[in-house]
């Protein structure tokens, strides 16, 4: 077993055995420590029950991790905080008591196509004002977008913070306000793929591209039928923001980890779980690669659903598990660590550096580099989101210095020739290709980098075809289908006393908590009932 997070390991080895030998080591262990199975783990120890977590890397948080890279800090994983800012959890788990410090970005986005840029600011009056006075029109067409998705967004919003269920699913969106009294019209429209319904509000092509290609952070292109709400949940960051933790993103995931250690908890790292054990048909624990076991009343998975299945004996694979579609990854992502700071030609002042830069020359760039994807290829032009974070937060580069993370789309896993080894150089000379349309002076710059290609994030994830949404987040795989229809409320089908989950559950991939918060509140229900 590896070493505990914040104590010595000699503590740890006495103290997980602090009980009656016929007591089982935990009442609940949770299988990695990516940021739902901490969230999972938190509300479980405020609840008061005893957990041990054991992840298999170095450092908690799973793809919402920080680490310290050649005097620089650079994210491995999500860096936006936007979904999580939509929820309870940071309130509920106090975790500003544990050292969480967001600081609020704004403007919340800079969009360029290299030649102009544009802003969204947290306020939605004053980004709409701004676009009308650049593109006449266009701010109204905001408004009106902003005003008649809003209640929709919303709804979806609440749809994630529970169990999904045809009822519930119905209430919340169909019945309640979030279609509200033009249903009829709405309908269609989110049925629709994405690209279009951005070309029924907007006919300006230099605001339609930044947001479509924010859409498409998800995964699925602008042409994929049933996309559109990949679009018309925008007005939701005006409503939460989007921030970042002070010191990295990973400064959520130590904020968890003090959450859980603060009631007693135990976040065991370095410690890979090879099996979950089984006694019957009930999950009695886990067995460790170092062979040691741990037994608990209840096991909670939040490693992807791939990687659980294959802790558990292969019979107990369930029927609907068996055609769970991955994907061939997406994205890459470029970590640079500059000895200046970013200077935008369209727009040299601070305000271009603070928040995601949508950086896009047209929707054709994006369907081009789909279109490459799809013939297993890296695109040679990719479209970037550019996070220059050190402008709001100085603990992140040396003084004077920048870091600049360029998440750039698409790019297969499995490719149609050659390997990831001989192709990183290339695609990562494409990356940066693609940004010198912006700040053309960023060579000179770079002293450190990182290139994460979607082998290396399998690898360091444990996430099979660097798929950061585990799943792809398809229709087919969403809500009650989400991983499969009989596990959608977080109890794997046939075996008691075994919980899931993390991105493969619902709502899916993105810094949220929200699955693992869901989880937490069906497995608190099955513990206080003794069900398990
Ligand atoms: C490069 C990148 C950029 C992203 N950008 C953003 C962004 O800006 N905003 C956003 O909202 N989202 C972003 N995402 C997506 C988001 O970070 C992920 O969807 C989310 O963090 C997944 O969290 P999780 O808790 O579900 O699982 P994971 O983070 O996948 O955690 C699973 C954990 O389980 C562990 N594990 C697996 N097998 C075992 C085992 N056998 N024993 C012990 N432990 C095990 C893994 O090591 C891992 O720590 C990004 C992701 C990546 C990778």
């Amino acid at each position: 077993m590896g070493a505990c997070f914040s104590l010595p390991a000699v503590f740890l080895q006495d103290n997980l055995r602090y009980h009656s030998p016929d007591m089982p080591d935990f009442d609940v262990v949770v299988v990695g420590a990516g940021h739902n199975a901490l969230v999972t783990a938190a509300y479980l120890a405020q609840a008061g029950y005893r957990v041990g977590v054991f992840e298999r890397r170095k450092v908690p948080g799973g793809a919402v991790s920080t680490i310290d890279f050649e005097g620089f800090r650079f994210d491995l994983g999500g860096s936006a905080h936007i979904l999580i800012r939509l929820t309870p959890i940071v309130d509920e788990l106090e975790l500003y008591k544990h050292g969480l410090e967001y600081i609020e970005l704004d403007p919340i986005f800079h969009a360029s196509n290299g030649q102009e840029s544009w802003f969204v600011w947290r306020d939605p009056g004053r980004t709409a004002a701004e676009l009308d006075e650049q593109y006449p029109g266009q701010g109204e067409a905001y408004r009106r977008f902003y005003a008649e998705w809003l209640p929709f967004a919303k709804a979806v919003r609440e749809t994630f913070l529970s169990t999904p269920s045809p009822l519930n699913l119905g209430q919340k969106l169909l019945l309640g306000s979030g279609l509200g009294r033009d249903w009829q019209k709405r309908l269609p429209q989110i049925l629709r793929p994405y690209g279009d319904v951005a070309r029924e509000y907007f006919s300006e092509e230099r605001v339609r591209s930044p947001l479509v290609w924010m859409a498409a952070q998800s995964g699925p292109p602008p042409s994929d039928p049933l996309s559109a709400p990949f679009l018309l949940w925008h007005p939701l960051y005006h409503v939460g923001g989007v921030a970042r933790p002070r010191g990295g993103s990973g400064g959520l995931s130590l904020a968890l980890v003090r959450a859980i250690e603060a009631r007693g908890g135990q976040v065991h790292l370095d410690s890979p779980v090879q099996e979950i054990k089984i006694s019957g048909d009930k999950a009695v624990g886990i067995r460790l690669l170092d062979g040691q076991s741990v037994s608990a009343r209840a096991v909670v998975s939040g490693s992807h659903i791939q990687k659980t299945l294959a802790m558990l004996p292969a019979d107990k694979t369930p029927e609907g598990a068996k055609g769970l579609r991955v994907g061939n990854g997406f994205g890459l992502i470029l970590r640079l660590g500059l000895s200046d700071k970013v200077r935008y030609q369209t727009h040299p002042g601070d305000a271009s550096r603070i928040g995601l830069g949508l950086l896009i020359t047209s929707e054709l760039q994006l369907n081009r580099a789909y279109g490459d994807y799809l013939a297993g290829e890296p695109t040679r032009d990719p479209p970037l989101i550019a996070m220059s974070f050190s402008a709001v937060d100085n603990t992140l580069a040396p003084p004077g210095g920048e870091t600049l993370w360029l998440w750039a789309q698409y790019y297969p896993h499995r490719l149609a020739s050659g390997t990831w080894e001989t192709r990183a150089a290339e695609a990562r000379e494409g990356v940066i290709r693609s940004f010198e349309r912006f700040d053309p002076d960023i060579r000179r710059k770079i002293v450190a980098e990182l290139v994460q290609t979607p082998l290396w994030l399998e690898n360091e994830f444990a996430m099979p075809a660097g798929n950061v949404m585990h799943l792809e987040m398809s229709l087919d795989q969403m809500f009650m289908l989400r991983p499969w229809l009989g596990a959608h409320n977080y109890r794997f089908s046939g075996l008691k006393g075994l919980y899931l989950t993390g991105a493969s559950t619902h709502p899916g991939g993105g810094i949220m908590g929200a699955s693992g918060r869901n989880a937490a509140r069906v497995l608190l229900k099955d513990l206080s009932r003794n069900r398990v």
